[in-house]
């Protein structure tokens, strides 16, 4: 079969590789349709969003579908405001039209890429905020059988950068909705060290958080427009408190945070002492103001390419600090997602 479908501008990595077909579906009924007759011919099927998180090794032998099942129900309690969104709604225009509309709470998740659909799947978050603080429900469909659930909040898991979307049970699914609830008594969140600035404005609106987000996020990450990326490419590591106070007595300037009584601590800062900021191979760049970010500098590289180097950040982070990260974004290949652990491999001593 041909592989001629270019993924190019369906990924942020701008990786440059095809698929057998890719088609863009505007409802549930089309989705499941030509998921099947796809399925039928036994290729792979993947479903994206903005592509924003995904990591393309090779050209994908199968279907890629972009969701853009769009559609946004508002309805209020006295005390929320309650929304059912589509999942092939724009995450970051959500977010901007709630805050135009008065309905406030989502302005620190402000500016990340991606549809609504993938944000419960890794929990999307930023600046103390995530979208577990709002989620109530995410629906589901399988498209085989077009079999219909909703899962609630608990049943969800929601954690740092995961969820049970993310684990095999829930593989075969595909999020149509989800349902957020935000109290229409605003209360700003200004825990996160990086908007200490603004907690000194007892007036402050949530405008205001939205625009000083977008600004910090505009300065500190490039635009993957001009070079590809998927933001991080780790997550922020958990260790033990052992490790952290051995680590804490070498290093007493070591960013770690308490989350859930667990210790966790800046991937950047690991990958920043072993001297990454700023290092090129083969056209990838790791970012030079903030090392969790790897560039497709060239804009040209492979997949390939940009996994050797998170491969040799991996190796030489894990061998420097026996803490092994864990990749945030997505590996996909000809077939379908690979579990990291296959290319990222634990070195013992
Ligand atoms: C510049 C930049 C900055 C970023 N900053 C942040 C940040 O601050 N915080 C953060 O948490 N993340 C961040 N990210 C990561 C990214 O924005 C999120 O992971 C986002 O939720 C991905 O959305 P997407 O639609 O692009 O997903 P895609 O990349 O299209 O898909 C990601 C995965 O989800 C699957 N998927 C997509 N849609 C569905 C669906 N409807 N049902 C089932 N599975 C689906 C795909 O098959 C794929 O496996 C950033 C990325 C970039 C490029």
């Amino acid at each position: 079969m041909i592989c001629n479908y270019s993924l190019n501008k369906l990924n942020t990595f701008n990786i440059k590789n095809n698929a057998i077909k890719i088609i863009k579906v505007k409802n549930l009924k089309q989705l499941c349709q030509i998921w099947k007759k796809y399925k039928k011919k036994k290729l792979p099927c993947l479903i994206l969003g903005k592509g924003s998180n995904v990591l393309f090794l090779n050209n994908f032998y199968g279907l890629v579908v972009i969701n853009k099942i769009k559609g946004i129900h508002i309805n209020e309690s006295s005390k929320y405001w309650n929304l059912h969104i589509n999942s092939g709604e724009n995450w970051h225009k959500l977010v901007k039209n709630t805050i135009k509309n008065k309905i406030y709470g989502l302005e620190n998740l402000a500016l990340i890429p991606g549809s609504v659909g993938s944000a419960p799947i890794q929990n999307i978050g930023a600046y103390g905020s995530s979208i577990k603080d709002f989620c109530q429900y995410v629906d589901i469909i399988n498209p085989i059988n077009q079999k219909i659930q909703r899962i609630n909040k608990k049943k969800c898991k929601f954690k740092y950068r995961d969820s049970i979307f993310k684990h095999d049970d829930y593989k075969n699914h595909i999020i149509i909705s989800i349902g957020l609830s935000l109290s229409k008594k605003w209360i700003p969140n200004l825990n996160y060290k990086d908007l200490k600035k603004l907690r000194t404005n007892v007036n402050i609106t949530p405008q205001q958080i939205f625009n000083y987000i977008c600004n910090i996020r505009k300065k500190k990450i490039p635009n993957p427009k001009i070079y590809g990326n998927a933001g991080s490419f780790f997550k922020n590591p958990f260790i033990s408190s052992k490790l952290g106070l051995k680590l804490l007595k070498i290093y007493p300037q070591i960013p770690i945070f308490i989350e859930n009584n667990k210790l966790k601590l800046s991937a950047g800062w690991l990958i920043n002492q072993c001297k990454f900021k700023g290092y090129i191979q083969n056209g990838v760049m790791v970012h030079s103001k903030q090392a969790l970010i790897i560039l497709n500098k060239s804009n040209n590289a492979t997949g390939m390419d940009i996994l050797k180097l998170a491969i040799k950040i991996y190796n030489t982070v894990g061998i420097k600090f026996d803490i092994w990260l864990e990749p945030e974004v997505k590996i996909i290949n000809s077939y379908g997602e690979v579990n990291p652990s296959f290319f990222f491999k634990k070195i013992k001593n």
